[in-house]
């Protein structure tokens, strides 16, 4: 359950997240909803579940304040994070509008999705072959799973 924010707070966040030259992309295919890097990054509310059903499992950043520390993708037992440039992500509210294939539960169930990212669910995965490039380099995972580091 999202913590109440405080406005100015929020707002400085996302100032300082506006100058991060990196994001973090989790891999749909392969979160086990663990919660690790809920527990590691150090703003709140950036990264969120998506619900308690149990086919829903999986966690999404918000761009907006994400300030690109690395704690994540560091510390998800399961590799399922890679840092991006930001550029890549521009125009991304979440990291939900940066999955290539929309294979998801949550993307069949967008009720479970809180409001703010709603919108993203008829969106059309990228399809730049530069950006694809990229985010298959940087997730040679995708789409097979792996395991425990
Ligand atoms: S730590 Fe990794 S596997 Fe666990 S919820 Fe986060 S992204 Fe998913
Ligand atoms: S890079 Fe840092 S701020 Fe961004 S989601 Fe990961 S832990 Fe949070």
């Amino acid at each position: 359950m999202p913590l109440p924010q405080n406005d100015a707070r929020r707002a400085a966040l996302v100032k300082g997240a506006s100058k991060a030259k990196i994001k973090a992309l989790v891999n749909l295919s392969a979160c086990t909803g663990c919660e690790v890097c809920i527990a590691v990054c150090p703003v709140p509310n950036c990264i969120e579940k998506f619900g308690e059903d149990p086919t829903s499992f999986g966690v999404y950043v918000n761009y907006d304040i994400c300030i690109g520390c690395m704690l994540c993708a560091k510390d998800c037992p399961w590799d399922t994070i890679r840092m991006v440039p930001t550029p890549t992500v521009a125009g991304h509210q979440t990291s939900l509008d940066s999955q290539i294939v929309h294979e998801h539960a949550v993307y069949e169930k967008p009720e479970l999705v809180p409001e703010e990212i709603r919108t993203f669910v008829d969106k059309q995965p990228v399809s730049d072959p530069i950006v694809v490039n990229l985010f298959r380099k940087q997730n040679p995972q995708v789409p097979g799973m792996m395991g425990p580091k």
